[in-house]
């Protein structure tokens, strides 16, 4: 008999500057990061960040378009730096996009539910390639649609820095070679439509582009 009943598609992967690909074992985000964001979202600042989970599948690799989710009407884009985890702490950094259906967000917001539909749907995390770096220092974070600015900020905003959110992260789960983790996004989120090109970069790290289709 096989070893399995079927066949899984294979792991996602991110490409790596200079090296093989990365393997995606799960993807962590951080939510309410940036405290401009915070408050456009409605929370307050006693509200600490906090964390929730894609499944590794929803990686869009650099080069692919993103197909508009089914089941909303008001997809919104989240420039996000994104810490890779290797075998020995940070492998390095990419730009992602946590893309999120803000009015399945907002229902479940209301009800007390989990966000899972909102925030872990397929392809909703568009990835640039991984640049190995140990550190980053503060940088620019942006992102535009159809070349009109819509997020601009600096990384060292981030209220919980990288450093902190990978000992936070280590208190709740034992994070592993593979592991991603999208640090949050500035202010500025807002709607994408199909046919809109997204371009977001860091400096220091990358850009990438994709449109929605
Ligand atoms: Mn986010």
């Amino acid at each position: 008999m096989p070893e399995h009943a079927f066949t899984l598609r294979p792991r996602p992967t991110v490409p790596v500057e200079g090296d093989a690909p990365f393997p995606v074992r799960r993807i962590l985000c951080v939510g309410r990061n940036y405290a401009a964001h915070r408050a456009e979202m409605g929370g307050d600042d006693r509200d600490p960040p906090f964390f929730f989970a894609k499944p590794a599948d929803a990686i869009v690799p650099p080069g692919q378009d993103v197909p508009y989710p089914s089941a909303t009407s008001d997809l919104h884009h989240e420039i996000e730096l994104v810490v890779a985890m290797g075998p020995d702490g940070i492998f390095g950094y990419a730009v992602g996009v946590d893309l999120t259906r803000r009015d399945l967000q907002a229902a479940a917001k209301a009800k007390g539910q989990p966000w899972d539909a909102a925030k872990g749907f397929d392809h909703s995390a568009p990835i640039s390639a991984i640049r190995k770096l140990a550190t980053l220092g503060d940088a620019a974070i942006s992102l535009s649609v159809n070349g009109e600015v819509r997020q601009k900020a600096q990384v060292g905003d981030m209220i919980w820095s990288v450093p902190e959110i990978v000992e936070e992260a280590g208190k709740l789960w034992d994070l592993q070679a593979g592991d991603l983790i999208f640090t949050g996004t500035p202010e500025g989120v807002a709607a994408v439509s199909k046919g809109d090109l997204v371009e977001g970069s860091v400096e220091g790290v990358g850009s990438l582009s994709f449109e929605i289709v």
